[in-house]
């Protein structure tokens, strides 16, 4: 419950985001009799849980947190840190199947969790990364529908026949077809460890304990394709079998720091420490910052920095090489523009200085 002196001092500071929000998790912790809340060890799940804790006199929450089976010391020593704090347990569970087990059942995550699952489909129908038409794709290969969208940038209606697509195409990474064609990968692509060693642990936990609500920390100013999934800070999730509500969903960068002062919320070694900007599983390969992060591990878990490197090196090298590809197609293109000419894959620009 939110008392009426908290209520005040947030109002006079200004904190209305931060107030609107105790109000709103108040609402939702009183309509729920069995909340979990799941804990990440990271920044924006160490405010979700200050203010849970706070509202929660009945405890009725459970807080639990994965251990995917990439994670740093600094997040483990911060949870039991946590756990002194606010004197709760936080229930450690295992993942269904460990990162490192996924990655060598299914493959490793690539560039993001779509590009991934899309290349992960094609792969399973043998897919040999053709520049043809979605018709003659999608005769060739039935059953990949999706994916073969993703990969010609049109989908197909059997009214209106093949359209061109942008959203949810190959287009949204720029050069990256033109990329897998000239190099396709010789190795397994899947975002399998997403699902295995996150998603299902969680849905087991929630049907075990009876949950009516699971309680997130996820800000849509984090951006990525975990925020972009919800519109709203509450969800119904059929799959999981309960509410979600993500109660720092709204918070700004500005917001978060506000709170951050006016609670005394302070963070793991990872981001004191470290001078990591996120935490999660050690090395994920969807970072847009992974070669920086890398870095770090290297420097303040180096054993984690060598399991990672292990598990994930053919993803990092791939992504290396994607990445100084459309760079030099970039500088190409710019140059072409320049002459007035156009620029693809197969273009002898040998006098075009090359930008790599
Ligand atoms: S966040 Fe990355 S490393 Fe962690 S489970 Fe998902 S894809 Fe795997």
């Amino acid at each position: 419950m939110i008392d009426i002196e908290l209520y005040n001092k947030l109002l006079h500071a200004g904190h209305f985001t931060i107030l609107d929000s105790y109000i709103k998790a108040n609402k939702v912790l009183n309509g729920s009799e069995k909340a979990l809340c799941s804990i990440s060890g990271g920044s924006d799940s160490d405010i979700m849980l200050d203010m849970i804790h706070t509202l929660d006199e009945s405890e009725k929450v459970t807080y639990y947190w994965i251990n995917t089976g990439l994670e740093y010391q600094a997040t483990k020593e911060h949870l039991d840190e946590l756990e002194k704090k606010y004197d709760i347990e936080i229930v450690r569970l295992k993942p269904d199947k460990s990162i490192p087990l996924c990655v060598k059942e299914y493959g490793v995550p690539f560039l993001s969790k779509y590009v991934s699952e899309q290349m992960m489909r094609l792969q399973k129908h043998n897919f040999q990364w053709e520049d043809e038409p979605l018709e003659v794709l999608m005769e060739k290969y039935p059953d990949c529908k999706t994916a073969l969208q993703w990969w010609c940038n049109a989908y197909y209606l059997p009214e209106n026949g093949v359209q061109k697509m942008s959203r949810f195409s190959i287009s949204r990474n720029k050069w990256l077809k033109e990329f897998i064609i000239a190099n396709p990968p010789d190795f397994l692509i899947s975002n399998k460890c997403c699902e295995y060693a996150k998603k299902i642990p969680a849905k087991h936990f929630i049907k075990e304990c009876g949950a009516d609500l699971e309680i997130t920390g996820i800000r849509k100013a984090e951006g990525g394709i975990r925020s972009a999934n919800y519109k709203t800070c509450c969800s119904e999730s059929k799959s999981k079998g309960c509410d979600t509500y993500r109660p720092v969903f709204w918070y700004t960068d500005s917001d978060k720091t506000g709170y951050e002062e006016f609670f005394g919320v302070t963070h793991s070694k990872c981001y004191t420490e470290y001078g990591l900007k996120r935490t999660g599983c050690v090395g994920c390969p969807f970072s847009k910052h992974i070669n920086e992060e890398l870095a770090i591990i290297e420097e303040h878990e180096s054993n984690l920095y060598k399991a990672a490197v292990h598990i994930f090196g053919k993803s990092y090298e791939y992504t290396a090489k994607y990445r100084a590809f459309a760079k030099e197609m970039k500088a190409r293109e710019k140059e072409a523009k320049k002459r007035g000419l156009s620029c693809n894959i197969g273009d002898n620009f040998t006098d075009i200085p090359c930008a790599v």
